[in-house]
């Protein structure tokens, strides 16, 4: 059975002091990986609080290169340097707002992996697509771009985030139906490659998940946690779903 995993990513949201109030404020559980994605300029503060805590600490993006002169990246090897265990990659947000496209994304991914952190790999369609019926197309694709780069075994430690744009910052989540639907289309998708990797991909639902949503999410079978937005910013409201997720 695979472990669930409870993430917030916060995003371009914080302070110095609100979010080391906010990593104090989480109550981490053992039978749960509970990791936090903050600013990069916060991932060394935070990566002093977060090993007596429990939690583990993801960045929201990476550079693929390893060093020189790419001005404004951070590599793997200066993530290495503070304990950083998961890497965001292919959020909707970079894949829409800065033109990162599959290659790219892949061409990461492969990174992460080979510096020996966990890649969370987002995917997800918008809702014309979704109109359109070709979600599980767009979200197999998707992977399948990573897929063809690190090839299907490597692809067991990597984590997928499916992440319905539509359902983003929106308040509007997917069913539970709804989103077990498409897990279970990825899932299957990765078994033609590989059953023995489908089985131990987690595979994360993000997308409006708040407290009160989560139990439902949890309890199906293909859906292995959350990677939570806006109310990973509330510490109870995120301690909530962590207990959600035992
Ligand atoms: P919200 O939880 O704010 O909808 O954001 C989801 C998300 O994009 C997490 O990566």
């Amino acid at each position: 059975t695979r472990r669930k995993i409870v993430a917030g990513n916060w995003k371009m949201n914080g302070s110095l002091g609100s979010v080391v109030e906010l990593v104090k404020g989480i109550k981490s559980d053992d039978a749960v990986d509970v990791v936090v994605a903050p600013s990069f300029v916060y991932l060394a503060k935070v990566s002093e609080l977060v090993p007596q805590a429990g939690i583990k600490l993801a960045a929201q993006n990476v550079s693929e290169q390893n060093k020189g002169a790419f001005t404004g990246e951070v590599s793997l090897s200066m993530l290495n340097d503070f304990a950083v265990s998961h890497v965001i990659l292919g959020h909707s947000e970079r894949r829409a707002l800065y033109a990162e496209t599959d290659a790219m994304i892949a061409q990461k991914v492969e990174a992460t992996l080979a510096a020996g952190l966990t890649p969370i790999l987002c995917v997800g369609e918008t809702l014309e697509q979704r109109e359109d019926g070709t979600t599980l197309a767009v979200c197999n694709g998707q992977i399948d771009a990573v897929l063809q780069v690190v090839g299907t075994e490597r692809f067991a430690d990597v984590v997928v985030a499916y992440e319905p744009v539509w359902a983003i910052g929106t308040g509007k989540s997917a069913t539970s139906e709804q989103a077990q639907e498409v897990h279970k289309g990825i899932r299957n998708h990765i078994a033609q490659s590989s059953e023995t990797v489908a089985e131990k991909v987690a595979i994360l639902y993000g997308g409006s998940v708040k407290a009160s949503n989560s139990a439902e999410l949890f309890a199906q079978p293909d859906i292995d946690g959350a990677l939570i937005g806006g109310a990973s910013l509330d510490a109870q409201e995120f301690n909530s779903i962590i207990e959600n997720a035992k």
